[in-house]
C-alpha cells in the first residue's frame, strides 16, 4: 500500500517513519511513503501556501492553488484522497480495518494553522478526524491512520498479535504480564506459567472480557458473546451487584 502525505512538515512524517515496525514495514515493501513539501506546489513568492480570510479574523488558512497542485502530483484512479479534519468522521480500528483491505494508495493532507480555503473539498474524497478535540496541524492525524493501518496489513507484525488486540470483536486485550514473576509481592498468575494452554485461553477470554465490562462496557454490546462469556459477564455483573 502506498500513502502520500503533503505537509508544511516533512521533517515530523519523516521522523516518524524511520522509526521501529514502520521503517520495517517500509524496508520490507508492506508500504511506500511518500513524503510531499506543500510548499513545493506554489506558484507564489517565497513559497508562500497560506494567507489572510477574507472577512478577516485570526489564522492564517492555507491556499486552495497549493494544496490541489500537490494531490494532482500524485494522484492516479486508484487513489483515495483524505482531508485530515477535526470536522471529519471518526477514525477508529474498524476503519483501519476496512481501509487495510480496501485500497491501494491513500493521499492524506496535513492542515495547519486555521485550517483550509473551504474549495479543497472539491478536490477530496473525505474528510477525517482522529477524535473531538484540535490539534495544532495534521501531521499527528496523518500519522495515526499511517500507523492503524500498516500495522493491519499482512506480514508487518505477527498476524495474531492483531487478532488478539483490543476492538477485535469489540473487546479489550487481556491483561499481559511478563519477567520477573514476582515484583514487590505481586505475583503472575500462575495459570500463565502453567503450560495449559485451554487454562490459558480461558484465562485470557476471562481477562478480555473483565477488561471491557470494567473499561468499556458499551463495546460489550456490540460484540458477539459465547454462552460461556455471556455467563461470566453474569457473574461480573454479580459481583458489582449490577443485577
Ligand atoms: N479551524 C479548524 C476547525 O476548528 O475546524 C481547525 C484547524 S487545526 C488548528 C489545523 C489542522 O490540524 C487541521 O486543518 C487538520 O489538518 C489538523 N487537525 C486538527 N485537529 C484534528 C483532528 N481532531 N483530527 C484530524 N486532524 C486534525
Amino acid at each position: 500500500m502506498k500513502f502520500s502525505i503533503i505537509t508544511l512538515f516533512p521533517n515530523l512524517i519523516n521522523s516518524y517513519i524511520s522509526e521501529s515496525i514502520i521503517k520495517r514495514a517500509i524496508e520490507k515493501n508492506s508500504i511506500e511513503v511518500e513524503v510531499i513539501d506543500l510548499r513545493n506546489h506554489t506558484t507564489l513568492k517565497h513559497n508562500q501556501v497560506d494567507d489572510y480570510q477574507f472577512g478577516g479574523g485570526k489564522g492564517m488558512v492555507l491556499m486552495v492553488e497549493p494544496v490541489v497542485n500537490a494531490i494532482e502530483s500524485c494522484k492516479t484512479q486508484n487513489s483515495l484522497v483524505v482531508l485530515t479534519s477535526p470536522q471529519g468522521k471518526t477514525w477508529n480500528q474498524n476503519s483501519a480495518r476496512i481501509y487495510a483491505s480496501n485500497y491501494d494508495h491513500i493521499i492524506l493532507i496535513c492542515g495547519h494553522y486555521e485550517g483550509f480555503d473551504e474549495r479543497i473539498l472539491d478536490y477530496i474524497d473525505l474528510e477525517i478526524s482522529i477524535g473531538d478535540y484540535v490539534l495544532t496541524g495534521g501531521e499527528i492525524a496523518s500519522i495515526v491512520i499511517l500507523d492503524s493501518i500498516t500495522r493491519l496489513l499482512d506480514g508487518v507484525i505477527a498476524k495474531d498479535s492483531h487478532l488478539n488486540d483490543s476492538f477485535e470483536n469489540n473487546l479489550l486485550d487481556h491483561p499481559v504480564f511478563t519477567k520477573p514473576i514476582e515484583f514487590r509481592g505481586k505475583i503472575v498468575p500462575e495459570v500463565l506459567t502453567s503450560g495449559h494452554h485451554a487454562n490459558i485461553e480461558k484465562y485470557r477470554q476471562e481477562g478480555r472480557l473483565r477488561n471491557t465490562f470494567n473499561k468499556r462496557p458499551d463495546l460489550l454490546e456490540k460484540s458477539e458473546l459465547s454462552k460461556s462469556d455471556l455467563e461470566f459477564i453474569n457473574k461480573l455483573k454479580k459481583v458489582k451487584g449490577d443485577n
